[in-house]
């Protein structure tokens, strides 16, 4: 990804082509295309996307968007049992909400079925494809292995009249599943294992959410995506590593039947992310096991999952943008994601206070009905934005517990008995005090009195090693949910750990912890659902969209703050620990 099109410094994006943007590069200089660049995203509508079609989706779009061309969204829908309106529109919604548009450019593997029913008609009277009437497992034992070559099937020579009868009546619905399938005729000792006679089309008696029962043979993958790339006029075609063997197939097709300039596919390496899986499959087992909430708990690697835990679009595109379009697989840290969110967040999220595990404080030389509504910048300097709140400052108010220490360490820069801390945008005050729970020594409360000159004025002396910490008033502070997330996972690649062991094994016990005690300044009372706040210290947080209500707000903890301004010993656990 190039984003933007021309760098900061008007650094010319030729000059930093990935090996993709210079194939189309080429390609637009040679004039092959007439100059068209022309790519496509092809999901299958049986999941939720992921932040891997999310990579595959900035690539296609953000091509089309740089070599002013086009990218089609096309549902590569060929499979009946497993795929559904619901994910359609999903995925509609998810690219989107990704900010890329697809203009009328909507298409449907399923449209074709007509014209690839006529596509292998073709293949079949020039002798290049035959219905084979052995069952599966003859198939594949047939096929070879990577040092054998193949056994051609016995049906391998029917002639052409034959084969047109049987495939007409396969389509007429005369043969139960399995009975027969299509074939190409190319090669049973081919090295490459795709190529000895793949199948091109099976009977499958079930009900498609668009075409209903109008058809009972459905196309293979490997026929229907070459084959509507070609018929959509594809220039480049983009997918992923594992399919590089699938490419000797998509040539012998599109060779086969359409004319030059044909589309051309190129592999790219796909996003492999820890402590997550990326598999539709396995991802749909944790939705329907109930293992997390649905495709959108804010857990789950899925673009649904990742709006509501409060991730952005800018975001998501700034880390497809970092981590470019590689031809080697390998995995990628957690921390690359969470940086690029953390990033995008710092000047979108104004900052905000909130007490997660609030601890009593008793200014006891503050008058007891005294309320001094302070006004509060919601941006550091360095931000550069304007903008403030008014926070009301009572006698009593609540800090949080992990801003005090009875034993600290020596670097300790927070409350402790007998030292002082500024109230952040207020006074500082003074601990005289400290109380205890007479039978669990638990502390319960701290006596304190403040210096009614320190306000706004530059910390001098002692104070000048302390930092401000975070507050709410006690009278004024609206309860508030917070959920804080951690990894699914506890191992970086659950996929591929030990020979049957199930992935679900490696779920983490305690990914979502619920604070029900946390306080926030009343300024959050009614935040409108989807905003964004830094709480100081704690991380970012996004007003959740489904659960919130006016007056009892929840927070969904987007990501945590980086190690070096998170409190030590923080009893709030950090989300990007690695
Ligand atoms: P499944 O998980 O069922 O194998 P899939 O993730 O491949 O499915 P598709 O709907 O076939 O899902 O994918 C649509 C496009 O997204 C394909 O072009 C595919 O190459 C790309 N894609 C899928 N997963 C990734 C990934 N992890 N990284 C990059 N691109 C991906
Ligand atoms: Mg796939």
């Amino acid at each position: 990804m190039t984003e933007p099109t021309t760098g900061p410094q008007g650094l010319n994006v030729q000059e930093s082509l990935d090996f993709l943007r210079e194939i189309v590069r080429r390609d637009t200089r040679s004039g092959v295309y007439g100059g068209r660049v022309v790519t496509r995203f092809p999901p299958e509508p049986n999941g939720f996307l992921h932040i891997g079609h999310a990579k595959s989706i900035c690539i296609n779009f953000g091509i089309a968007r740089d070599f002013g061309g086009i990218c089609h969204l096309r549902f590569d829908d060929t499979n009946p049992e497993t795929e559904d309106m619901k994910y359609v529109e999903s995925i509609m919604r998810d690219v989107r909400w990704l900010g890329f548009d697809w203009k009328d450019k909507l298409f449907f593997a399923s449209d074709y079925y007509e014209q690839l029913y006529d596509l292998a008609v073709r293949l079949i009277k020039d002798a290049k494809a035959y219905v084979d009437s052995q069952s599966d497992e003859e198939i594949r034992k047939a096929r070879g292995t990577i040092t054998e070559p193949g056994i051609g099937s016995p049906y391998r020579s029917r002639p052409v009249a034959e084969n047109l009868d049987l495939f007409s009546r396969m389509r007429a619905g005369d043969f139960p599943d399995g009975a027969h399938v299509l074939r190409a005729k190319i090669d049973m000792a081919s090295r490459n294992m795709k190529m000895r006679d793949p199948l091109l089309y099976r009977i499958r008696h079930a009900t498609h959410y668009r075409r209903g029962d109008a058809w009972c043979i459905y196309p293979m993958y490997d026929f229907a995506h070459p084959l509507s790339d070609a018929i959509e006029g594809i220039t480049h075609s983009i997918c992923t590593l594992e399919f590089e063997n699938n490419r000797a197939i998509y040539d012998w097709l599109v060779d086969n039947l359409f004319r030059e300039p044909r589309p051309r596919q190129y592999e790219f390496a796909r996003l492999n992310l820890d402590y997550t899986v990326m598999s539709k499959r396995k991802l749909l087992q944790l939705v329907e096991e109930k293992l997390v909430s649905g495709w959108d708990d804010p857990r789950m690697p899925t673009i649904a999952g990742m709006r509501r835990r409060g991730y952005t679009p800018e975001g998501i595109r700034l880390f497809a943008s970092r981590i470019g379009v590689d031809k080697a697989n390998s995995r990628v840290s957690m921390d690359l994601l969470e940086d690029a969110i953390r990033d995008d967040l710092n000047a979108r999220a104004p900052r905000a206070m909130a007490v997660l595990r609030p601890l009593k404080v008793t200014i006891t030389n503050w008058p007891d009905d005294r309320v001094e509504w302070l006004q509060v910048p919601s941006w550091p300097r360095d931000i550069g934005k304007e903008g403030s709140r008014k926070v009301p400052l009572t006698r009593e108010v609540r800090i949080e517990r992990t801003d005090f220490s009875v034993d600290p360490p020596a670097d300790w820069r927070r409350m402790r008995p007998g030292g002082e801390a500024r109230l952040m945008g207020a006074y500082f005050i003074r601990c005289d005090e400290v109380l205890r729970d007479p039978s669990s020594g638990k502390v319960t409360e701290l006596l304190c009195s403040y210096d009614p000159e320190s306000l706004g004025a530059p910390a001098k002396g002692e104070r000048k090693k302390t930092t401000a910490i975070q507050w709410v008033s006690a009278s004024h502070a609206i309860p508030a949910e917070v959920r804080l997330y951690d990894r699914l996972f506890t191992v970086a690649d659950p996929e591929n750990m030990e020979e049957g062991r199930s992935f679900k094994e490696f779920l983490a016990p305690a990914s979502m912890e619920v604070v029900r005690e946390a306080l926030v300044e009343p300024a959050l009372a009614e935040p409108p659902p989807g905003d964004r706040f830094q709480f100081v210290r704690h991380g970012y947080f996004i007003v959740d969209e489904v659960d919130s209500r006016p007056g009892a707000p929840v927070f969904n903890r987007i990501v945590g703050l980086k190690d070096k301004y998170r409190p030590a010993g923080s009893a709030v656990k950090p989300a990007d620990r690695s």
